[in-house]
């Protein structure tokens, strides 16, 4: 169906259509929110509409597989800003609100309830959906869980329960945070990772096995190179799951973390260059000069391949990025990525980008336990691990910023200080 202005009902059209620059962001999420915050912070005023699926405010995901699950963090200290902040800020936002469609002709955003908004400038901060199950191997039983959002985790953290099986599909940081929420809380944990080892997408064999060694001395079982044939239900409920070394496993709740899909339908569906994300140029325009994208559903440039980036700095960077390019600014957008997670006491913190190196160098920190992993390629610094190692992660993201070389002798030496490099 094609909207005409007239007809965009339950919105007060004609008096937005008179403003000039009405910017819509679809996705009230991290980089949403992170791209209405900076607008406002560098005094631009246009009008901002943000719609988002979820019912509530924009809020941080990551205590979602460790605090917020754990038990440990109330809600309310997830979201960003509390309600009020919008109105004083003039960003109407709307909540429980799914973006059905975009209409370029007419600029547009459609929503399911027949009505639309008009947009000057469009956003999409659509975030990612994670990858389920096939039903047809069980992925439809009760009992099967994926952790995105906060109902996800709410439902999740009902059932976490001391003595329960779990069975967790995935050894990457969602099911590795979640078995060590799981361990503390007290459930009988498997692990299973289809490939050689756990973390194998994202880091090097030395941080997977520091990894893995902290789970096992936590009790979990980790098994690598085991997919899954299929979960058995009983009732509607998940009990079993084969596994594909022939073991059928009894369980009582199963997580899968299997990665995720970007949410980039709305795009390609109006015929925006999607790959595996929206395409975006380094000022996070999409093939729409007038529509942009950032965060977990954007596709970017990165050293001559396309990536796509998961992380909180991302799109928060993104966001900002794009929010001073609205603005009138012209500066390109360089991701320099950073992440971390959180198992046990174990803090991982990850500075650069290890995609495509060929070297690494491992150094124990001054810390039983502590480890840093230092990715090179072709000779030159591109990542660092560190592992309960700030200082560590401290110092390799200084280098990483401003593109110096560590000295290797300095760095093979345990027994250095790491500040020499940076001298
Ligand atoms: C459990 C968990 C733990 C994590 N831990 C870490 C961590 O430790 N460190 C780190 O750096 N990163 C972590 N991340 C990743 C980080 O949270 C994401 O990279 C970040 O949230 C991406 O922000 P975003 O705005 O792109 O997407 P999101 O924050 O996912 O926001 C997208 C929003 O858009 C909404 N939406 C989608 N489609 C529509 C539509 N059609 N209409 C309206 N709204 C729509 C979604 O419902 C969602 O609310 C974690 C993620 C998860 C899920």
């Amino acid at each position: 169906m094609e909207l005409d202005r007239a007809s965009c009902a339950d919105y007060e059209w004609q008096e937005a259509w008179t403003v000039a620059g009405r910017l819509v962001i679809v996705g009230a999420g991290q980089a949403g929110f992170a791209l209405a915050a900076k607008l406002r912070a560098l005094k631009d005023e246009r009008p901002i509409t943000m719609i988002g699926s979820e019912p509530c405010l924009p809020y941080q995901r990551p205590p979602l597989s460790k605090k917020y699950l754990l038990g440990e963090m109330e809600f309310d200290r997830l979201t960003f800003r509390p309600e009020s902040w919008y109105g004083e800020n003039d960003i109407d936002i709307r909540l429980s609100t799914p973006v059905e469609a975009i209409d370029r002709e007419n600029k547009l955003v459609r929503l399911f309830d027949g009505s639309a908004i008009p947009y000057d400038r469009l956003a999409l901060a659509t975030g990612a959906t994670p990858r389920r199950l096939p039903s047809a191997i069980g992925g439809d039983l009760a009992g099967v869980f994926t952790v995105r959002d906060k109902a996800d985790a709410d439902a999740l953290a009902d059932e976490m329960k001391a003595g329960r099986r779990l069975l967790i599909i995935g050894g990457g940081y969602i099911g590795l945070e979640a078995a060590a929420v799981a361990r503390k809380l007290g459930l009988e944990v498997t692990l299973i990772e289809m490939s050689d080892r756990i973390l194998a997408r994202v880091a090097a064999p030395e941080t997977a096995d520091a990894i893995r060694a902290v789970h096992a001395a936590e009790g979990v079982v980790i098994r690598e190179k085991t997919g899954l044939i299929k979960l058995i239900g009983l009732e509607g409920r998940v009990k079993g799951a084969e596994l594909s070394n022939g073991t059928v496993l009894d369980v009582d709740m199963v997580i899968v973390g299997i990665g995720v899909l970007p949410n980039d339908q709305l795009a390609s569906e109006a015929g925006i260059e999607t790959m595996n994300g929206i395409l975006v140029d380094s000022h996070g325009r999409s093939s729409d000069p007038d529509i942009f994208a950032m965060g977990d559903c954007a596709v970017q440039d990165w050293n001559g391949t396309r990536v796509r980036l998961e992380s909180v700095q991302n799109a928060v960077d993104q966001a900002e990025a794009v929010a001073a390019v609205l603005a009138g600014g012209d500066e390109p957008y360089r991701p320099k990525p950073w992440f971390w997670s959180d198992q046990y006491d174990v803090k991982l913190q990850i500075a650069g980008f290890n995609l495509g190196y060929d070297e690494t160098l491992s150094r124990p920190g001054a810390r039983e336990g502590s480890l840093s992993v230092w990715y090179f390629r072709q000779g030159m610094l591109v990542a660092v691990d560190a592992i309960n190692d700030a200082k560590a992660y401290v110092t390799g993201k200084k280098l990483l910023e401003t593109g110096r070389e560590p000295d290797r002798s300095l760095l093979a030496d345990p027994s250095a200080d790491l500040k020499q490099l940076l001298a």
